[in-house]
């Protein structure tokens, strides 16, 4: 059960506490505290944990302070959707929102492998209005003797370069939590030139002491892939572990399953999964056709399986794409295979609005032929 505060309410309030003591009258009831950095407000919340199904939710809202009553699913308490709820969806950071209403292309290096490339990307990206990017500099790769990525040492340029072209968000893998803190480090040295989405790679979705690590910062949001090898449930529940330890700005990624039902793509391409994480959770979706796909295969159309599998995401509502570029692809140290050339990216955004122009305009026809959405809980819930 979650207790909402009113917008005036602050974490350490009269008001709080008060619910805090009444909560605690029930048995097998324990509380915890949080404030939640939504998009346009922060909201203090109390959450009523363990033997919750007889508390019952007049007391609660009948008190001074309370804005309302939620009574959570079992599953997916910090990230699901709940009954009856109207609550904040998505966030803002570094200038930047992202929800399940917003659309963000972040193209980028897979890994950065000189400033020259860095300096490339970033100038293409300004040039055609793209603030959100990708930049890798910790790679979690098969063989131990491949570029592990330059680490903490081409943080400063990266963040200069980011600063100089006005990127406002890189997504950017950690793959141990002491990442996060030369991150920070980093930013701050830079004068916070930009700000970073810690990526989560599939391969450490279940890390779940890695999970807390970001969970518990709040300073930077976190871009988390699915896992290749899990289940949806799996993963869902590994982003529980990100929000439930306090970080809630999460943005939940599709990248493909591994398994060889998928070839001659690199992954089975999972972006039918775009309606169904949009309607259990209230993070926004993202999808990254190019670890999907994994190479440069072009259709009879000339339209690439990249470009076809990302556009499977958007038109059913995915709020971000990820994708690799690089200047010259047949010198990077990562993926060069499945990069887009800078003088490709134009048409990649293009294509990728044209197709959010046609996810919108399903949604507005079906609203206009079939009328208002059923609450959740009726027919939309799931
Ligand atoms: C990446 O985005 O660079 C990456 C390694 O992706 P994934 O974790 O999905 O394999
Ligand atoms: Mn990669």
């Amino acid at each position: 059960m979650i207790i909402v505060m009113r917008g005036d309410v602050a974490l350490g309030s009269e008001a709080v506490q008060e619910v805090v003591r009444l909560a605690s009258r029930y048995e097998g009831v324990e509380t915890q505290v949080r404030t939640i950095e939504g998009a346009t407000r922060s909201l203090t919340e109390v959450y009523l944990l363990g033997s919750t199904a007889t508390v019952p939710r007049e007391p609660f809202e009948e008190m001074v302070g309370v804005e309302r009553v939620i009574r959570v699913r079992a599953k997916y308490r910090a990230i699901g959707r709940h009954e009856g709820e109207a609550m904040e969806v998505g966030f803002v950071y570094n200038g930047i929102k992202f929800s399940q209403d917003t659309f963000h292309l972040m193209p980028g290096l897979c890994a950065v492998d000189s400033r020259e490339s860095v300096d490339a990307t970033f100038r293409v990206l300004k040039s055609l209005g793209i603030s959100t990017t990708r930049a890798g500099a910790y790679k979690p790769r098969t063989s131990p003797y491949d570029f592990q990525g330059y680490g903490k040492v081409c943080l400063p340029y990266v963040f200069e370069l980011a600063g100089k072209y006005g990127i406002s968000v890189i997504a950017m893998e950690v793959t141990h939590e002491s990442h996060v803190r030369e991150i920070l480090d980093a930013l701050e040295a830079s004068g916070n030139a930009t700000g970073v989405m810690l990526q989560i790679g599939t391969r450490n979705a279940q890390n779940f002491e890695l999970l807390k690590a970001v969970g518990q910062q709040s300073r930077l949001p976190v871009l988390y892939k699915r896992g290749m090898g899990i289940t949806l449930d799996e993963s869902l529940n590994a982003c529980e572990y990100i929000a439930s330890s306090g970080n809630h700005r999460i943005v939940f990624c599709l990248r493909g399953m591994k398994t060889n039902l998928g070839d001659p793509h690199r992954n089975f391409v999972d972006f039918s999964h775009v309606p169904v994480v949009r309607r259990l959770t209230r993070l926004p979706v993202c999808v990254d056709p190019s670890h999907a796909v994994g190479k440069r295969f072009v259709g009879p159309d000339g339209l690439e399986d990249i470009l076809q599998v990302a556009a499977q995401g958007v038109i059913t509502g995915a709020n971000a794409v990820l994708a690799d570029m690089h200047p010259s692809p047949a010198e990077a140290l990562c993926d060069g295979p499945q990069a887009l050339l800078p003088n490709e990216l134009e048409h990649f955004i293009r294509d990728m609005e044209l197709v959010r122009k046609a996810y919108l305009d399903r949604v507005e026809l079906r609203r206009r032929m079939l009328g208002a959405l059923a609450p959740l809980g009726g027919r939309a819930s799931g």
